[in-house]
C-alpha cells in the first residue's frame, strides 16, 4: 500500500508563510544588529571628531598666542618697520613661513564650498 501525503493548498500557504516569517525575522534581526554596529561606529567617530576639535582648538590658541608674543617682541624692539634688526627679521620670516597659516587660494576654495553647502541647507 502506497503511503502518500496529500497537502491541501491551505497547508502549503501556511508552510510558506512560516518559512517567510522566519526568514523575515532573521533579516530584521540582522538589520538590527547592523544598525547597532553602525550606531557604535558613529559614537566612536563622534568621540574621535570631538577629540580632534579639542586638540585643534588648543593648537589654534597656542598659535595665536605665540604669534602675538612674537609680534609684540618685534613691535617693542628698538628697530623700526623698514629697518628691522637681525632678530626681528628672523622672527618676521618665521611668522611668514608658518606652515599652519592657510594658503589663501585654498582658503578661498574652502569658503566657496562652505557657502554652497549653507545655501543648500
Ligand atoms: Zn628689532
Amino acid at each position: 500500500m502506497k503511503k502518500t501525503i496529500h497537502l491541501k493548498p491551505g497547508d502549503l500557504v501556511e508552510h510558506k508563510f512560516i518559512q517567510n516569517r522566519e526568514l523575515t525575522y532573521q533579516v530584521r534581526q540582522d538589520t538590527m544588529h547592523d544598525l547597532e554596529n553602525i550606531g557604535e561606529d558613529i559614537k566612536h567617530l563622534s568621540l574621535v571628531i570631538q577629540s580632534i576639535q579639542r586638540n585643534y582648538q588648543v593648537l589654534l590658541d597656542q598659535n595665536q598666542q605665540l604669534q602675538s608674543l612674537l609680534l609684540n617682541l618685534v613691535k617693542n624692539c628698538y628697530c623700526w618697520e623698514g629697518n628691522r634688526c637681525h632678530n626681528c627679521q628672523k622672527i618676521l620670516q618665521a611668522i611668514v613661513k608658518n606652515p599652519t597659516d592657510l594658503d589663501p587660494v585654498y582658503t578661498e576654495k574652502y569658503q566657496d564650498i562652505v557657502t554652497q553647502l549653507r545655501k543648500q541647507n
